[in-house]
């Protein structure tokens, strides 16, 4: 298989609506093609991915350096060990070169989407859904054909003051079948913040809900505010400080009884290492970097296996992005739980018509690659980019 056309294109992603540090309003993302040299049905085989959500597009690297690596490699150096299809690990590999270590962000999530992508090519020529080829390859079992899954939701919407917006919201989800529901904070005065958060705890139940703080505080603030969440024993409490303050996350997590989470905002199996070492104490934490924006589903195999191997609880291991990308990677690699997104992100969002959610559990598509084309509104959007060769 030989890879004859890349293609990027940035898109608004639909997002009025705040965390407590970014106005997500003007978000947008990259979406990718590669298009190969196999024929069928009369067209040739194509596979898309997008940069997952809250990071702006990342075409630049592509257009500049990866996409020109990539179409002038030498087929035979990216083929799998069968031959006849792409490996895209291989092909990873390959872009790497010439590439200084380190500065990580710079590329992770080009090259993250660009592997992506090839994934999804790579299980369409092999009529296979992904999941079933990364736990083939990375996983000790078969891949699940149900995940947990809990809603990442509950964003800061202007005018909603009682909350009413942010109650119907979580009603829709329950209605939908959902149980476990993260939610934004710190971006209100603690006590208003604070009776927003008892009113979501009171629909779904402590333990149900996650705070997403967004980088929020400092250190002091950050404990200020996890011990006065204490009692709603929550289910973890997301990004209290800077994504890089190992020390400041070790500090909140030695006053706070419950669970921490990070690694959304961490783009390389190191800088995740350095965070197992120096962050929060490690039975209580939650790691969740997003595949597509830290280098793709090799790296974070990659990161999954080291991290283990540190004594992570593999089911503390929940790949952020509520999207299909990551449910793949969850099924596929054997991890507890998947993010959702559902009504939020436009197109972007949700999982597509084959998917059932049905109490906090989400099934897992089966047609073949990533399952993009059963997402009908983003698979619009992803076809225009091959109009010309499709
Ligand atoms: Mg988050």
């Amino acid at each position: 298989m030989r890879i004859t056309h890349a293609f990027e294109r940035t898109f608004p992603v639909p997002a009025p609506f705040r965390n407590a540090t970014v106005d997500l309003s003007g978000m947008t993302t990259s979406v990718v093609a590669v298009v190969s040299d196999v024929v069928r049905q009369g067209r040739p085989l194509i596979g898309y991915a997008f940069s997952s959500f809250g990071r702006y597009s990342c075409g630049g690297p592509l257009r500049d350096r990866f996409f020109g690596r990539l179409l002038g490699a030498d087929p035979a150096d990216y083929q799998d060990d069968a031959g006849g299809c792409i490996d895209p690990a291989r092909v990873s590999r390959l872009l790497m070169r010439n590439e200084k270590r380190a500065g990580h962000a710079e590329r992770s999530m080009s090259l993250g989407t660009l592997e992506f992508a090839l994934w999804d090519l790579a299980a369409k020529a092999k009529e296979r859904p992904l999941c079933r080829l990364l736990a083939e390859r990375y996983a000790p079992t078969e891949p699940a054909d149900r995940v947990p899954v809990y809603v990442g939701g509950g964003f800061y919407r202007d005018g909603d003051i009682r909350h009413a917006a942010l109650l119907d919201e979580l009603r829709r989800y329950q209605d939908a079948g959902y149980r476990r529901v993260k939610i934004k904070a710190g971006g209100l005065p603690l006590r208003d913040d604070l009776r927003r958060i008892e009113t979501a705890a009171e629909v779904v139940g402590g333990p149900n809900l996650a705070l997403d703080l967004s980088c929020a505080f400092s250190d002091s603030d950050a404990t200020a505010f996890a011990t006065a969440v204490t009692p709603l024993d929550l289910w973890w409490l997301e990004e209290p400080c800077d994504p890089l303050d190992f020390e400041a996350y070790r500090r909140v997590s030695e006053v706070y009884p419950g669970l921490i989470a990070g690694g959304e905002n961490l783009f390389s199996r190191q800088e995740v290492l350095n965070f197992l070492r120096y962050g929060p104490v490690p039975r209580r934490t939650i790691l969740q970097p997003d595949p597509p924006l830290c280098y793709g589903v090799d790296e974070f195999a990659r990161l999954v296996h080291e991290a283990t191997a540190m004594g992570l609880p593999r089911h503390h291991v929940l790949p952020h992005g509520g999207n299909l990308m990551s449910l793949h990677v969850a099924a596929g690699l054997g991890l507890d739980s998947a993010e959702s997104y559902p009504g939020l992100f436009g197109p972007f969002g949700g999982f597509g018509d084959q998917v059932r959610i049905e109490d906090g559990v989400v099934s897992v598509p089966t047609a073949p690659g990533i399952g993009f084309e059963t997402q009908g509104p983003l698979f619009d959007l992803m076809r225009e980019l091959t109009r010309e060769v499709a």
